[in-house]
Parts: C-alpha cells; sequence; structure tokens
C-alpha cells in the first residue's frame, strides 16, 4: 500500500464563527458557532508544514471569517514575519466587515507588508444571501488598487458582474438561482450542504451506485490539510473526521503515523467508502434514505447520525461540524 502524498497545502481556520451562515459551507460555521485558534497553534502548524513541504509549503488562512478577529488574524502574521516563515499563500474573507474604504486600505496595506500574497473573497449566491455586493465590490476594488489584480481573486468572479440581489428574492427564485450555480460549479455535499433543502434535488444516486466508490484515493492523494480553531486535523477537505491534533502532537508525527488503513472508521472509509458504515449504522437505527447525491453525502449523513449518538468520538468531531 502506498503511503499517502506529502502534505504541503494548509488551510487554517481561524475560527468556526461567521458572519454568514452559507448552505454549502463545509465546516458549518455561523454567527453562533465559537472557536479561536491560538497564537501558538496556528504558528507551529505553519512551522510544521514547513518541515514537511520545505519551499513547496503553501498556507491559506480562512474560517469562519477570519475578519472578525482581525487584531487575532494580525498578531499571527507578525509572528510569522518576525520568525521569517515567509509567505501566506491566501486570506480568505467573504467581505462583510468592508464598509469603510480608510479601514480596508489599512488592513490591506498590512496584509501586503506581512508576505500575504493573495487575497481570495468569496461571492457567489450562497454568499450573497448574507453579504451585499457593495461591501464586496469596494474590498475587490480597493484591494486591486494596492495589491495589483492579479494578487485578488473572487470566487466566483462570474458572478461579480452585477449585484445578484439574492436578499431580496423570493425562495424559489433563489432555489433557482442556487441550483444553477451548483450546476456550473459542483461543490461536495458535506457539512451545511446536507440539510440544506437543495440536497433533495440533487440526490439522484442509489447506494448501490455510490457504493462503487471509496476514499482510498481521497486519503492518498490529498496533498491538503485543513487545521480547525481547536488544533484538529481533517484530510483534504474531509471536515469533521478527525485524523490527528496539533495541540497534542506535531502536525510532522501525525503525517508520519497517520494509516489510514489501520484508524476506526477512516478504515471503512480507506476500503470500502462510506457504503461500508451503512450496515453497522442501520443496526443501530439509521434510516436509509432511497437516493444521495454522492459519496460526501452519505458519509455526510452517516456521520451525523454516529455523532448524534456520541459514537466515534475521537474521529467524528469536533461538536462545531455538526450541530
Ligand atoms: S462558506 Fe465561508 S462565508 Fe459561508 S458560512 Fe462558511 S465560512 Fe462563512
Ligand atoms: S466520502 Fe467522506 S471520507 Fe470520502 S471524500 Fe467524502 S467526506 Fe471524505
Amino acid at each position: 500500500m502506498p503511503k499517502f502524498k506529502l502534505w504541503n497545502s494548509m488551510g487554517i481556520l481561524l475560527t468556526y464563527k461567521c458572519t454568514a451562515a452559507c448552505s454549502f459551507c463545509y465546516y458549518r460555521c455561523s454567527p453562533a458557532k465559537e472557536g479561536l485558534i491560538k497564537i501558538d497553534t496556528a504558528i507551529s502548524a505553519w512551522q510544521s508544514l514547513i518541515k514537511l513541504a520545505g519551499s513547496s509549503a503553501k498556507i491559506h488562512i480562512t474560517g469562519g471569517e477570519p475578519f472578525i478577529y482581525w487584531p487575532h488574524l494580525a498578531k499571527i502574521l507578525d509572528r510569522g514575519l518576525e520568525l521569517g516563515l515567509g509567505t501566506v499563500d491566501v486570506v480568505e474573507t467573504n467581505a462583510s466587515w468592508a464598509n469603510d474604504k480608510a479601514d480596508i486600505i489599512e488592513k490591506i496595506k498590512f496584509l501586503d507588508s506581512h508576505n500575504v500574497h493573495k487575497l481570495k473573497i468569496s461571492y457567489d449566491p450562497f454568499h450573497a444571501e448574507f453579504v451585499e455586493y457593495s461591501k464586496v465590490k469596494l474590498l475587490a476594488d480597493t484591494a486591486a488598487e494596492i495589491m495589483g489584480k492579479d494578487r485578488v481573486l473572487v470566487r466566483w468572479q462570474e458572478y461579480m458582474a452585477n449585484d445578484l440581489n439574492v436578499m431580496n428574492m423570493d425562495e424559489d427564485a433563489k432555489m433557482e438561482l442556487f441550483i444553477d450555480s451548483i450546476k456550473k460549479f459542483p461543490c461536495r455535499f458535506n457539512g451545511q450542504a446536507v440539510i440544506c433543502k437543495l440536497v433533495d434535488y440533487f440526490a439522484t444516486k442509489e447506494v448501490e451506485e455510490i457504493s462503487k466508490f471509496n476514499c482510498g484515493n481521497s486519503f492518498l492523494s490529498s496533498k491538503g490539510i485543513h487545521i480547525d480553531p481547536y488544533g484538529n486535523v481533517f484530510s483534504g477537505t474531509c471536515s469533521g473526521i478527525i485524523i490527528g491534533n496539533i495541540e497534542k502532537e506535531p502536525l510532522e508525527e501525525i503525517w508520519r503515523k497517520f494509516e489510514p488503513s489501520k484508524m476506526d472508521v477512516i478504515n471503512v472509509l480507506f476500503r470500502e467508502g462510506p457504503t461500508g458504515l451503512l450496515e453497522n449504522a442501520a443496526k443501530l437505527g439509521y434510516q436509509k434514505r432511497r437516493l444521495y447525491s454522492g459519496k460526501c453525502h452519505i458519509c455526510t449523513d452517516l456521520r451525523q447520525f454516529f455523532f448524534d449518538k456520541g459514537l466515534f468520538g475521537p474521529i467524528i468531531g469536533p461538536k462545531a461540524c455538526y450541530n
């Protein structure tokens, strides 16, 4: 069995708190959520990734909405600069804080002087349900004046031509726009997506079809990880499946010891995919749906069931990803 890939890309989730609560948030962030990564934890994760990947290490800082805790974000960037840790590839934001041009200029200049290579602004119909277009536009334009257009990404640029006006849409128009967006820019049905109304529209596959796919490749070939505000490590975008905790063990040790084929629950995902967990779940009372949108949908639904039963605690968690 080949050893899985060397991690070289890491997302640091500053917090689960967010000004939005998007239907497709992998981490189920919202204004009610909490958590704030310790500065030492963020710095040690950053240093560990450099030890693992050297000059290929790529860090991005995300959330939740990291600008809610601007002074904390600034301290992490200050420490990174002092310690000579190099570039932060991307800082992500939903722009909800961007009201005032002078404040935006100050913050973007700070990022620019602290080795932040790019600013990524999330804007699509799901974000537009919570964040005004005027803020996104003001931030994108102001940041481009300071950093240059090439260093400001809007995801997705295609939606920037006009105000999507989602806040004023009725439910039917909103659903139509959401469905169109998922068709254009497919997302995994993980996290919040599994409990949003759209899931039924995209649930077209029977279990037999999904059971052809295991997650061996997802674990073996993922070069990216995310670190949550409590130090939990997730592989790729498999939010809510804890493969280690950097407050207990350095990241490079977690990488060295990680054997997906030998860990509870993950071994089944690795060999058989999430449908391998169905029989056990059904015995405990899980009600199988007739149709799912794909393997991540069934995986998230099953993990939610196990989480609610208090099972597989060290791996299926943390609470923030499940309620
Ligand atoms: S997708 Fe981004 S902006 Fe939306 S709730 Fe999640 S963290 Fe917040
Ligand atoms: S099915 Fe589960 S383990 Fe597999 S890729 Fe999706 S979220 Fe990750």
